[in-house]
């Protein structure tokens, strides 16, 4: 019992002497797509889930992440030289021996390697936040957590939004929903603003398409009826996949029964994410995958309100 003392003791000693980090994909600032005014999005890495759509596959994982850009590269073989693992040029033929330190990324002049994950020291983010507190206090605007899936690094989650919180920052988090409600209901309880995704009512086509059923997703908007934020429920809208009126009908029901003050929104599916594909040596999502036409969405949206929900447009 007392080593255990001690051995806790310890760690807490370490914490405190270490910091909190995590693993961030980036601080964006300058976003305006993500709540309300001006604000930095932090997308922190690491997902339960596996969309087949995801525009942002870097954030699958919690490691350091380096990619290559094969159009920028000149074949001057300057990152190769630097390798700690003797790593080629092509480094997604050797991705598995990649420990992503970003030695190739410092000496690279053509910004043909770039750092897609780090490990972060939490402080060092928030410093990095404050830099534009000034666009914030007259836009309205603030942070908003996302990446990845902001919910993946809970202590993390906590101790940055426990901090902007007192700061007196607005928080908004954008989340796919599975997370055990419990570990992130602090932090939720701190934002002004959540985006919560709904990919598709039916459980099977769920996990076809993300590799996870529904049902704790479902549960946790249900759970957002105990925090005191505003809730958007997202649908990425997928052509071919959970775009038919019968599945929007069904979620918007969903939504107006369970969550009565939620807002929805319908985003469309884009392909900006090719590029990280190319950059990690990753196989690209499905061409069947198609974006909606403006006039489907149209009804979508149409639908969402016979149903008695209101649409948000933050896009
Ligand atoms: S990130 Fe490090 S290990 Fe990976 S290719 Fe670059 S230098 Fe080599
Ligand atoms: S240093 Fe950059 S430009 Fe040169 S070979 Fe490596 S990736 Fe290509």
């Amino acid at each position: 019992m007392q080593i255990s003392c001690q051995h806790d003791k310890r760690n807490k000693e370490r914490k405190i002497i270490m910091g909190v980090k995590g693993y961030i994909m980036q601080a964006q600032p300058f976003s305006v797509n993500d709540g309300e005014g001006i604000r930095t999005t932090i997308f922190m890495a690491g997902c339960p889930l596996r969309c087949k759509w995801c525009s942002n596959p870097e954030g699958f994982s919690q490691k350091p992440l380096v990619g290559w850009y094969e159009r920028k590269c000149i074949g001057c073989g300057a990152c190769t030289k630097v390798c700690p693992q003797g790593i080629g040029i092509n480094m997604n033929l050797e991705r598995d021996k990649c420990i992503g330190c970003g030695a190739c990324v410092d000496v690279c002049p053509k910004g043909a390697r770039s750092r897609l994950v780090t490990f972060r020291d939490a402080d060092e983010v928030i410093a990095e936040v404050k830099k534009h507190s000034i666009f914030y206090q007259y836009s309205g605007g603030g942070v908003t957590f996302s990446g990845g899936e902001a919910t993946a690094q809970p202590e993390l989650l906590d101790y940055l939004t426990s901090k902007l919180y007192d700061m007196g920052y607005s928080l908004d988090i954008e989340t796919c929903g599975y997370f055990k409600f419990e570990s992130v209901k602090k932090s939720l309880e701190r934002m002004d603003l959540i985006f919560m995704d709904l990919k598709h009512m039916d459980p099977d086509v769920h996990r076809q398409y993300t590799g996870v059923s529904n049902a704790r997703t479902l549960k946790n908007i249900q759970n957002l009826n105990l925090v005191p934020a505003d809730v958007v429920i997202r649908i990425p809208v997928i052509g071919g996949v959970n775009d038919s009126e019968e599945n929007i009908r069904k979620s918007a029901a969903f939504v107006h029964k369970n969550l009565p003050k939620a807002k929805m929104e319908l985003l469309p599916y884009h392909k900006f994410g090719t590029i990280k594909y190319e950059a990690l040596g990753m196989e690209l999502p499905s061409a069947d995958f198609y974006r909606p036409t403006p006039e489907a969405m149209q009804k979508l949206k149409e639908i969402i309100v016979s149903e008695g929900v209101k649409i948000a447009d933050y896009r």
